[in-house]
């Protein structure tokens, strides 16, 4: 037996639909970009929200539309992906690196507090595995405090927490359509925002800093109108090359469809994992999963020998993850280190088992009897 840990639930409804932008011959920034766009808008409930070719550009971006002076300061957990801490080093930032709350493992509101200083311009918030942070709380002591926030969706899709989903709390959310994320569009990113105004540079900044629409230019070629400057534009904006393509867009939008489908998928593999595993008394959940309320992205466990159990399951054909190490024990982050010392110890237990869609009954009861099995040895 060989089991994955993740895997894109990709199959004939994403074909069928990039096989219309390969026929129309429109494979980059196109019409499918704005309509992946519309109805991912339409999908979270959002005024704004721009399709870019990853999380990582969207954090970029995020912080970037601010225009912080040099070297302030940006609250981030240690226990992030590179993408989100490297998003404050790319706009001349100084990462404050923040401890993780026991429970979630999300940024811990205490060390929060702790860590702010006047220098302070921004705090960004994972809601990790797909557990929310504690985000009413920050977002209401972070207003007092003239903090920005931003929320790295990557591990949700927004799903709902207190009556508002997951994104739309703070002043701009990220999401990410990497393959291993909850919906796919092979690499992918969403910039989303309630404040319109506050993403209006972001389809210049995403397309060398021609805020005009490819395809639309194109369309309007063919109006014998003086007004029809089909090559005409002006650069006012610093840009990069971060737009997402039609050939994305089209899988997306295949994938948007089937969300509701494949989050349900993924609540029931966490819930039969969560039966088969509850009476171990040797390890714990990584996250107070609740898949009744939250999709999840991640499904691990605690365990204190960890490192013997990735080998046996890997010997059983089971792949297992860590996600992550914490920056500040990162080489690249290791001058802005301080205290966030219960994640950098906690990490050593954390082992992250094989979730996706396609995940069977089966392969979860395979996979917890083999987690039984080398417990007890
Ligand atoms: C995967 C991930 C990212 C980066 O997403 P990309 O779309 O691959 O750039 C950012 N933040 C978190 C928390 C992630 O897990």
């Amino acid at each position: 037996m060989k089991i994955r840990l993740f895997k894109p639930y990709v199959g004939k409804e994403e074909l069928v639909s990039i096989s219309k932008s390969i026929k129309a011959s429109w494979i980059g920034l196109g019409p499918k970009v704005n309509e992946f766009e519309k109805n991912w808008k339409k999908y979270l409930g959002c005024k704004e929200a721009i399709a870019l070719n990853s999380a990582t550009a969207a954090l970029h971006l995020a912080l970037k539309v601010f225009n912080f002076k040099k070297g302030k300061k940006v609250l981030v957990p240690s226990m992030s992906f590179s993408s989100t801490a490297s998003a404050v080093l790319y706009n001349d930032l100084k990462p404050i690196f923040v401890d993780s709350d026991p429970k979630t493992l999300c940024i811990d509101f205490n060390d929060l507090k702790k860590k702010y200083t006047k220098d302070c311009v921004a705090v960004m918030v994972i809601h990790y595995a797909g557990h929310p942070a504690e985000i009413d709380k920050i977002v209401k002591w972070g207003r007092k405090n003239k903090l920005k926030i931003i929320e790295d969706c990557a591990h949700t899709s927004g799903s709902f927490y207190k009556r508002k989903r997951l994104g739309l709390w703070g002043d701009i959310g990220c999401y990410s359509f990497e393959e291993k994320k909850i919906m796919t569009t092979g690499d992918g990113g969403m910039i989303c925002s309630n404040n319109k105004k506050l993403l209006k540079n972001v389809k210049a900044m995403r397309w060398v800093g021609i805020d005009k629409d490819n395809w639309k230019k194109f369309s309007l070629y063919t109006k014998a109108n003086r007004d029809a400057y089909h090559w005409f534009y002006q650069i006012r904006t610093l840009g990069y090359k971060y737009n997402m393509n039609d050939l994305a867009a089209s899988i997306g939008l295949a994938q948007l469809k089937k969300l509701k489908k494949m989050n349900f998928k993924r609540s029931q593999i966490i819930k039969h994992y969560l039966n088969l595993l509850k009476n171990i008394k040797k390890i714990d959940f990584l996250v107070p999963y609740n898949p009744n309320k939250y999709t999840y992205q991640i499904f691990g466990i605690r365990y204190n020998k960890r490192d013997d159990l990735i080998v046996k399951l890997k010997s059983k054909g089971i792949a297992t993850g860590c996600h992550w190490t914490p920056m500040t024990k990162q080489p690249l982050f290791k001058r802005f280190k301080n205290n966030c010392n219960y994640i950098e110890k906690e990490i050593d237990k954390c082992l992250t088992l094989p979730l996706h869609p396609d995940l069977t009954k089966k392969e979860v009861e395979f996979i917890c009897k083999q987690i039984k099995i080398s417990l007890s040895n």
